[in-house]
Protein backbone atom coordinates (compact mmCIF):
# COMPACT_ATOMS: atom_id res chain seq x y z
CA UNK A 1 0.00 0.00 0.00
CA UNK A 2 1.43 3.23 -1.20
CA UNK A 3 2.16 5.34 2.29
CA UNK A 4 0.49 8.11 3.55
CA UNK A 5 0.90 11.73 2.33
CA UNK A 6 0.83 13.99 5.14
CA UNK A 7 1.03 17.81 4.70
CA UNK A 8 4.03 19.57 5.73
CA UNK A 9 5.36 19.63 9.41
CA UNK A 10 3.91 22.89 11.38
CA UNK A 11 1.81 24.34 8.34
CA UNK A 12 -1.83 25.23 8.87
CA UNK A 13 -4.89 24.39 6.96
CA UNK A 14 -8.58 25.34 7.18
CA UNK A 15 -11.63 23.27 5.84
CA UNK A 16 -15.02 22.79 6.85
CA UNK A 17 -16.60 23.72 8.82
CA UNK A 18 -14.07 25.58 10.51
CA UNK A 19 -12.80 26.91 7.30
CA UNK A 20 -15.89 29.07 7.19
CA UNK A 21 -15.21 30.72 10.41
CA UNK A 22 -12.03 32.09 9.01
CA UNK A 23 -13.42 32.90 5.97
CA UNK A 24 -15.19 35.38 8.34
CA UNK A 25 -12.20 36.55 10.40
CA UNK A 26 -10.73 37.45 7.47
CA UNK A 27 -13.98 39.09 5.93
CA UNK A 28 -14.44 41.15 9.16
CA UNK A 29 -10.67 42.53 8.84
CA UNK A 30 -10.97 42.96 5.74
CA UNK A 31 -14.73 45.07 5.52
CA UNK A 32 -12.65 47.48 8.31
CA UNK A 33 -9.90 48.04 5.87
CA UNK A 34 -12.29 48.68 2.55
CA UNK A 35 -14.51 50.95 4.74
CA UNK A 36 -11.52 53.09 5.49
CA UNK A 37 -10.83 53.63 1.95
CA UNK A 38 -7.79 51.07 1.32
CA UNK A 39 -7.45 49.47 -2.29
CA UNK A 40 -6.73 45.59 -2.45
CA UNK A 41 -2.60 44.35 -3.58
CA UNK A 42 -2.12 40.68 -4.28
CA UNK A 43 1.34 40.42 -4.28
CA UNK A 44 3.71 37.33 -5.20
CA UNK A 45 4.47 34.62 -2.20
CA UNK A 46 7.96 34.50 -3.23
CA UNK A 47 10.44 37.42 -3.91
CA UNK A 48 14.13 38.17 -4.50
CA UNK A 49 16.02 37.49 -0.79
CA UNK A 50 17.57 40.77 -1.12
CA UNK A 51 14.37 42.44 -0.65
CA UNK A 52 13.77 40.71 2.74
CA UNK A 53 17.87 41.30 4.07
CA UNK A 54 17.42 45.16 2.69
CA UNK A 55 13.32 45.56 4.28
CA UNK A 56 13.41 43.66 7.56
CA UNK A 57 17.27 43.49 8.27
CA UNK A 58 19.57 41.23 8.96
CA UNK A 59 19.22 41.34 12.89
CA UNK A 60 16.04 40.16 12.83
CA UNK A 61 15.03 36.80 13.74
CA UNK A 62 12.81 36.74 10.65
CA UNK A 63 15.60 37.34 8.30
CA UNK A 64 18.64 35.45 10.68
CA UNK A 65 16.82 32.18 11.17
CA UNK A 66 13.27 32.00 9.76
CA UNK A 67 13.12 32.28 6.10
CA UNK A 68 12.34 30.13 3.44
CA UNK A 69 15.10 30.70 0.77
CA UNK A 70 15.74 28.72 -2.23
CA UNK A 71 17.56 29.02 -5.40
CA UNK A 72 15.35 28.85 -8.44
CA UNK A 73 16.30 27.46 -11.91
CA UNK A 74 18.14 30.03 -13.02
CA UNK A 75 20.46 30.29 -10.10
CA UNK A 76 18.68 33.30 -8.29
CA UNK A 77 17.94 33.70 -4.92
CA UNK A 78 13.71 33.72 -3.71
CA UNK A 79 12.53 33.80 0.04
CA UNK A 80 9.03 32.68 0.49
CA UNK A 81 7.48 35.89 1.71
CA UNK A 82 7.82 35.97 5.70
CA UNK A 83 6.10 39.67 6.19
CA UNK A 84 3.83 42.00 4.05
CA UNK A 85 5.17 45.01 4.09
CA UNK A 86 8.42 45.12 2.09
CA UNK A 87 6.52 43.29 -0.83
CA UNK A 88 3.65 46.31 -0.53
CA UNK A 89 6.43 48.61 -0.65
CA UNK A 90 8.71 46.96 -3.19
CA UNK A 91 5.53 46.71 -5.12
CA UNK A 92 4.68 50.90 -4.51
CA UNK A 93 7.96 52.13 -5.86
CA UNK A 94 8.06 49.35 -8.31
CA UNK A 95 4.77 50.67 -10.09
CA UNK A 96 4.97 53.79 -8.98
CA UNK A 97 1.63 54.25 -7.29
CA UNK A 98 2.95 56.63 -5.05
CA UNK A 99 2.90 59.24 -7.69
CA UNK A 100 -0.57 59.44 -7.94
CA UNK A 101 -2.21 61.02 -4.62
CA UNK A 102 -1.04 60.46 -1.30
CA UNK A 103 -1.23 58.14 1.31
CA UNK A 104 -1.19 55.00 -0.43
CA UNK A 105 -3.38 53.23 1.37
CA UNK A 106 -3.56 49.35 0.28
CA UNK A 107 -4.53 45.88 2.31
CA UNK A 108 -3.53 42.42 1.50
CA UNK A 109 -4.12 38.99 2.70
CA UNK A 110 -2.61 35.59 2.11
CA UNK A 111 0.09 32.61 3.53
CA UNK A 112 2.87 33.54 4.83
CA UNK A 113 6.26 31.50 6.07
CA UNK A 114 8.77 31.22 8.65
CA UNK A 115 10.75 28.50 9.83
CA UNK A 116 9.68 28.22 13.19
CA UNK A 117 9.34 25.23 16.13
CA UNK A 118 5.98 24.76 15.38
CA UNK A 119 3.42 24.84 18.26
CA UNK A 120 -0.30 26.50 18.92
CA UNK A 121 -0.92 29.36 17.43
CA UNK A 122 2.65 29.67 15.61
CA UNK A 123 3.05 27.77 12.44
CA UNK A 124 5.24 27.58 9.47
CA UNK A 125 2.82 28.44 6.93
CA UNK A 126 0.50 30.93 8.55
CA UNK A 127 -2.12 33.80 7.11
CA UNK A 128 -1.99 37.41 7.92
CA UNK A 129 -4.13 40.36 6.86
CA UNK A 130 -2.45 43.84 6.51
CA UNK A 131 -2.54 47.42 5.49
CA UNK A 132 0.19 49.80 4.50
CA UNK A 133 -0.59 53.74 4.17
CA UNK A 134 1.84 55.71 3.03
CA UNK A 135 3.03 58.80 2.09
CA UNK A 136 1.76 61.19 4.58
CA UNK A 137 2.95 61.74 8.25
CA UNK A 138 -0.04 62.50 10.48
CA UNK A 139 -0.44 61.23 13.77
CA UNK A 140 -4.50 61.04 12.85
CA UNK A 141 -3.80 58.33 10.23
CA UNK A 142 -1.76 56.27 12.64
CA UNK A 143 -4.78 56.14 14.63
CA UNK A 144 -6.70 55.48 11.88
CA UNK A 145 -4.43 52.58 11.46
CA UNK A 146 -4.81 50.90 14.69
CA UNK A 147 -8.77 51.91 14.68
CA UNK A 148 -9.27 49.67 11.37
CA UNK A 149 -8.36 46.35 13.23
CA UNK A 150 -9.88 47.44 16.77
CA UNK A 151 -13.01 47.36 14.67
CA UNK A 152 -12.36 44.37 12.84
CA UNK A 153 -11.93 42.86 15.95
CA UNK A 154 -14.98 44.08 17.51
CA UNK A 155 -17.31 43.30 14.65
CA UNK A 156 -16.21 39.50 15.01
CA UNK A 157 -17.12 39.99 18.95
CA UNK A 158 -13.61 39.91 20.49
CA UNK A 159 -13.33 41.18 23.53
CA UNK A 160 -10.80 39.59 25.27
CA UNK A 161 -7.78 41.77 23.75
CA UNK A 162 -5.57 44.61 24.69
CA UNK A 163 -3.68 47.38 22.71
CA UNK A 164 -0.18 47.93 23.60
CA UNK A 165 1.18 51.37 22.33
CA UNK A 166 4.60 52.79 22.35
CA UNK A 167 6.55 55.24 20.44
CA UNK A 168 10.19 54.44 19.33
CA UNK A 169 10.32 58.35 18.30
CA UNK A 170 11.88 60.17 15.30
CA UNK A 171 15.75 59.61 14.04
CA UNK A 172 17.34 62.07 16.89
CA UNK A 173 15.39 60.37 19.48
CA UNK A 174 17.04 56.87 18.26
CA UNK A 175 20.24 57.76 17.92
CA UNK A 176 19.87 59.48 21.45
CA UNK A 177 18.64 56.51 22.73
CA UNK A 178 20.47 54.36 20.39
CA UNK A 179 23.78 55.63 22.48
CA UNK A 180 21.99 55.43 26.32
CA UNK A 181 21.14 51.90 25.37
CA UNK A 182 24.21 50.76 23.90
CA UNK A 183 25.97 52.43 27.13
CA UNK A 184 23.75 49.95 29.62
CA UNK A 185 24.44 46.83 27.14
CA UNK A 186 27.96 47.08 27.27
CA UNK A 187 27.74 47.09 31.12
CA UNK A 188 25.73 43.68 30.92
CA UNK A 189 27.32 40.15 30.55
CA UNK A 190 25.43 39.13 27.41
CA UNK A 191 25.95 35.96 24.99
CA UNK A 192 27.99 36.44 21.72
CA UNK A 193 25.31 36.33 19.61
CA UNK A 194 22.99 39.17 21.71
CA UNK A 195 26.67 41.18 21.90
CA UNK A 196 26.46 40.89 17.72
CA UNK A 197 22.88 41.75 17.54
CA UNK A 198 23.39 44.71 20.17
CA UNK A 199 26.04 46.09 17.86
CA UNK A 200 23.51 45.74 14.89
CA UNK A 201 20.86 47.23 16.48
CA UNK A 202 20.73 47.58 19.98
CA UNK A 203 16.78 48.07 20.04
CA UNK A 204 16.66 44.46 18.65
CA UNK A 205 18.08 42.96 22.06
CA UNK A 206 15.07 44.98 23.94
CA UNK A 207 12.93 42.08 22.04
CA UNK A 208 14.76 39.23 23.41
CA UNK A 209 11.76 37.14 24.95
CA UNK A 210 13.99 34.58 27.48
CA UNK A 211 13.08 35.35 31.25
CA UNK A 212 16.72 35.54 31.94
CA UNK A 213 17.58 38.35 29.45
CA UNK A 214 14.08 39.88 30.51
CA UNK A 215 15.29 40.16 33.97
CA UNK A 216 18.72 41.71 32.70
CA UNK A 217 16.70 44.51 30.77
CA UNK A 218 14.34 45.16 33.60
CA UNK A 219 16.54 48.36 33.85
CA UNK A 220 17.21 49.28 30.84
CA UNK A 221 16.59 52.94 29.47
CA UNK A 222 13.39 53.65 28.07
CA UNK A 223 13.13 55.48 25.22
CA UNK A 224 10.38 58.20 26.40
CA UNK A 225 13.04 59.47 28.12
CA UNK A 226 15.08 60.24 25.01
CA UNK A 227 12.08 61.72 23.08
CA UNK A 228 12.50 64.82 21.03
CA UNK A 229 10.16 67.85 21.53
CA UNK A 230 8.66 66.74 17.90
CA UNK A 231 8.23 63.19 18.40
CA UNK A 232 6.78 63.63 22.07
CA UNK A 233 4.04 65.97 20.34
CA UNK A 234 3.87 63.67 17.57
CA UNK A 235 2.62 60.78 20.05
CA UNK A 236 0.50 62.92 22.72
CA UNK A 237 -1.61 64.15 19.16
CA UNK A 238 -1.51 60.40 18.08
CA UNK A 239 -2.69 59.29 21.38
CA UNK A 240 -5.42 62.26 21.37
CA UNK A 241 -7.07 60.88 18.05
CA UNK A 242 -7.41 57.94 19.62
CA UNK A 243 -9.14 58.97 22.66
CA UNK A 244 -11.68 60.60 20.03
CA UNK A 245 -12.15 57.29 18.12
CA UNK A 246 -13.40 56.23 21.75
CA UNK A 247 -10.10 53.36 21.79
CA UNK A 248 -8.57 52.07 24.72
CA UNK A 249 -5.27 51.26 24.99
CA UNK A 250 -2.15 50.62 27.59
CA UNK A 251 1.02 52.36 27.11
CA UNK A 252 3.65 50.17 26.69
CA UNK A 253 7.35 52.28 27.13
CA UNK A 254 9.37 48.55 26.51
CA UNK A 255 7.43 47.61 23.20
CA UNK A 256 9.90 47.21 20.37
CA UNK A 257 9.03 45.06 17.38
CA UNK A 258 10.14 42.55 15.64
CA UNK A 259 10.86 44.27 12.37
CA UNK A 260 13.98 46.76 11.81
CA UNK A 261 12.04 49.47 10.23
CA UNK A 262 9.80 50.74 12.48
CA UNK A 263 9.59 54.80 13.82
CA UNK A 264 7.68 56.37 15.71
CA UNK A 265 4.08 55.10 16.74
CA UNK A 266 4.27 50.81 17.40
CA UNK A 267 1.53 48.70 18.45
CA UNK A 268 0.92 45.57 19.45
CA UNK A 269 -2.51 43.64 19.53
CA UNK A 270 -2.55 40.81 22.22
CA UNK A 271 -4.83 38.88 23.43
CA UNK A 272 -5.32 36.65 27.56
CA UNK A 273 -6.87 33.53 25.27
CA UNK A 274 -3.83 32.61 23.76
CA UNK A 275 -1.50 31.12 25.80
CA UNK A 276 1.98 31.83 25.15
CA UNK A 277 1.63 32.94 21.31
CA UNK A 278 -0.74 36.10 23.10
CA UNK A 279 -0.15 38.68 19.47
CA UNK A 280 -2.93 38.77 17.45
CA UNK A 281 -1.08 41.23 15.51
CA UNK A 282 0.76 44.51 15.30
CA UNK A 283 2.38 47.30 13.33
CA UNK A 284 3.58 50.67 13.39
CA UNK A 285 5.19 53.63 11.60
CA UNK A 286 8.25 52.72 9.28
CA UNK A 287 9.81 56.43 8.38
CA UNK A 288 13.05 54.88 6.54
CA UNK A 289 11.78 51.89 4.58
CA UNK A 290 11.02 53.48 1.31
CA UNK A 291 13.83 55.47 0.53
CA UNK A 292 15.96 52.21 2.01
CA UNK A 293 14.17 50.15 -0.91
CA UNK A 294 14.86 52.85 -3.65
CA UNK A 295 11.81 55.01 -3.78
CA UNK A 296 11.16 58.55 -2.21
CA UNK A 297 11.54 59.42 0.76
CA UNK A 298 8.30 58.93 2.03
CA UNK A 299 6.58 57.63 5.60
CA UNK A 300 4.59 55.00 6.10
CA UNK A 301 2.27 52.87 8.42
CA UNK A 302 0.54 50.07 9.03
CA UNK A 303 -0.08 46.24 10.38
CA UNK A 304 0.08 42.51 9.64
CA UNK A 305 -2.46 40.76 11.91
CA UNK A 306 -2.53 36.90 12.37
CA UNK A 307 -5.46 35.34 11.09
CA UNK A 308 -5.27 32.04 12.61
CA UNK A 309 -4.88 33.75 16.04
CA UNK A 310 -7.66 35.64 15.63
CA UNK A 311 -9.75 32.54 14.65
CA UNK A 312 -8.08 30.96 17.68
CA UNK A 313 -8.64 33.84 20.23
CA UNK A 314 -12.59 33.77 18.52
CA UNK A 315 -12.46 30.34 19.96
CA UNK A 316 -11.34 30.55 23.39
CA UNK A 317 -13.92 33.43 23.41
CA UNK A 318 -16.77 30.96 22.62
CA UNK A 319 -17.45 32.96 19.46
CA UNK A 320 -19.28 30.97 16.63
CA UNK A 321 -18.63 32.04 13.32
CA UNK A 322 -18.82 29.60 10.77
CA UNK A 323 -22.45 28.84 9.79
CA UNK A 324 -23.46 25.75 10.36
CA UNK A 325 -24.92 24.92 6.94
CA UNK A 326 -23.59 24.02 3.88
CA UNK A 327 -26.51 25.08 1.82
CA UNK A 328 -30.45 25.85 2.34
CA UNK A 329 -32.11 23.36 0.22
CA UNK A 330 -30.92 20.17 -1.01
CA UNK A 331 -33.10 18.28 -3.74
CA UNK A 332 -33.46 14.50 -4.00
CA UNK A 333 -33.95 12.94 -7.62
CA UNK A 334 -35.85 9.55 -7.79
CA UNK A 335 -34.69 7.81 -11.32
CA UNK A 336 -32.94 9.48 -14.19
CA UNK A 337 -35.65 12.39 -15.05
CA UNK A 338 -36.42 13.91 -12.58
CA UNK A 339 -32.52 14.17 -11.85
CA UNK A 340 -32.28 16.42 -14.99
CA UNK A 341 -35.04 18.02 -13.98
CA UNK A 342 -33.55 18.59 -10.30
CA UNK A 343 -29.79 19.60 -12.14
CA UNK A 344 -31.98 22.36 -14.28
CA UNK A 345 -33.49 23.29 -11.19
CA UNK A 346 -30.00 23.65 -8.92
CA UNK A 347 -28.92 26.31 -11.41
CA UNK A 348 -32.07 27.82 -11.56
CA UNK A 349 -32.32 28.53 -7.63
CA UNK A 350 -28.43 29.35 -6.91
CA UNK A 351 -28.97 32.04 -9.41
CA UNK A 352 -31.31 33.83 -8.18
CA UNK A 353 -29.06 33.09 -4.78
CA UNK A 354 -30.41 30.29 -2.87
CA UNK A 355 -27.36 27.73 -1.66
CA UNK A 356 -28.49 24.69 -3.02
CA UNK A 357 -26.99 20.92 -3.44
CA UNK A 358 -28.06 17.45 -4.69
CA UNK A 359 -27.74 14.23 -4.13
CA UNK A 360 -25.43 12.55 -6.84
CA UNK A 361 -24.65 9.23 -6.89
CA UNK A 362 -28.35 7.75 -8.08
CA UNK A 363 -28.07 7.04 -4.01
CA UNK A 364 -31.77 5.63 -2.42
CA UNK A 365 -33.71 8.15 -0.84
CA UNK A 366 -32.72 7.11 2.55
CA UNK A 367 -29.40 7.33 1.92
CA UNK A 368 -30.33 11.01 0.39
CA UNK A 369 -32.42 12.22 3.31
CA UNK A 370 -29.31 11.47 5.53
CA UNK A 371 -27.33 13.24 3.23
CA UNK A 372 -30.04 16.43 3.44
CA UNK A 373 -29.39 16.23 7.18
CA UNK A 374 -25.89 16.70 7.41
CA UNK A 375 -25.73 19.47 5.00
CA UNK A 376 -27.55 21.89 7.45
CA UNK A 377 -30.60 22.88 4.41
CA UNK A 378 -34.10 23.75 5.86
CA UNK A 379 -35.46 22.30 2.84
CA UNK A 380 -35.21 19.42 0.80
CA UNK A 381 -37.19 18.55 -2.63
CA UNK A 382 -37.48 15.39 -3.64
CA UNK A 383 -39.21 14.65 -7.31
CA UNK A 384 -40.22 11.16 -8.63
CA UNK A 385 -41.89 9.91 -11.63
CA UNK A 386 -45.58 10.70 -10.11
CA UNK A 387 -44.17 14.14 -9.44
CA UNK A 388 -43.32 14.41 -13.18
CA UNK A 389 -46.35 13.37 -13.93
CA UNK A 390 -48.15 15.93 -12.22
CA UNK A 391 -45.86 18.57 -12.69
CA UNK A 392 -45.35 18.69 -8.86
CA UNK A 393 -42.54 18.57 -6.57
CA UNK A 394 -42.49 16.98 -2.95
CA UNK A 395 -41.15 19.73 -0.78
CA UNK A 396 -40.38 19.10 3.09
CA UNK A 397 -39.29 21.34 5.84
CA UNK A 398 -36.76 19.64 7.42
CA UNK A 399 -36.96 21.24 10.78
CA UNK A 400 -40.42 21.12 10.89
CA UNK A 401 -41.15 17.25 9.22
CA UNK A 402 -43.83 19.18 7.19
CA UNK A 403 -44.00 18.03 3.72
CA UNK A 404 -46.27 19.58 1.01
CA UNK A 405 -47.06 18.81 -2.27
CA UNK A 406 -46.28 21.92 -4.63
CA UNK A 407 -46.92 22.78 -8.37
CA UNK A 408 -43.54 23.35 -10.58
CA UNK A 409 -44.11 26.58 -11.29
CA UNK A 410 -44.52 27.91 -7.70
CA UNK A 411 -41.71 26.05 -6.67
CA UNK A 412 -39.18 28.50 -6.56
CA UNK A 413 -41.18 31.46 -5.42
CA UNK A 414 -42.30 29.06 -2.17
CA UNK A 415 -38.67 28.12 -1.64
CA UNK A 416 -37.60 31.98 -1.26
CA UNK A 417 -41.07 32.46 0.72
CA UNK A 418 -39.61 30.07 3.33
CA UNK A 419 -36.30 30.71 3.61
CA UNK A 420 -37.18 34.69 3.54
P1 LIG B 1 4.84 39.97 12.98
O1 LIG B 1 5.08 40.32 11.57
O2 LIG B 1 5.86 39.01 13.52
O3 LIG B 1 4.60 41.12 13.88
O4 LIG B 1 3.50 39.14 12.96
C1 LIG B 1 2.24 39.73 12.97
C2 LIG B 1 1.23 38.70 13.41
O5 LIG B 1 1.25 37.60 12.50
C3 LIG B 1 1.54 38.07 14.75
O6 LIG B 1 1.07 38.84 15.79
C4 LIG B 1 0.80 36.75 14.63
O7 LIG B 1 -0.59 36.91 14.89
C5 LIG B 1 0.99 36.41 13.19
N1 LIG B 1 2.14 35.51 13.08
C6 LIG B 1 3.45 35.81 12.92
N2 LIG B 1 4.19 34.70 12.83
C7 LIG B 1 3.34 33.67 12.95
C8 LIG B 1 3.47 32.23 12.92
N3 LIG B 1 4.66 31.65 12.76
N4 LIG B 1 2.35 31.47 13.06
C9 LIG B 1 1.14 32.05 13.21
N5 LIG B 1 0.95 33.37 13.23
C10 LIG B 1 2.03 34.18 13.10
Amino acid sequence: MASQLRAPKGVSEYFPPRSDAFLAVRNSLARAATNAGFGYIELPVFEDTALYVRGVGESTDVVSKEMYTFTDRGDRSLTLRPEGTAGVVRSVIEHSLDRAGLPVKLWYTGPFFRAERPQQGRYRQFYQLGVEAIGVYDPALDAEVIAIADEGFKRLGLTGYQILINSLGDAKTRANYRETLSEFLSRLDLDEPTRERAKINPLRVLDDKRPQMQELLADAPLIGDSMTPAAAQYHAEMLGYLRELGIEWVDQPRLVRGLDYYTSTTFEFVHGGLGAQSALGGGGRYDGLMADLGGQDLSGIGFGLGLDRTLLACEAEGIELGRASTCDVFLIPLGLAAKSRLVGLAAQLRSVGVRTDLAYGDRAIKAAMRGADRSGARLAVVLGDRDLENATAELKDLTSGAQATVDWTDLISTIQEKLA
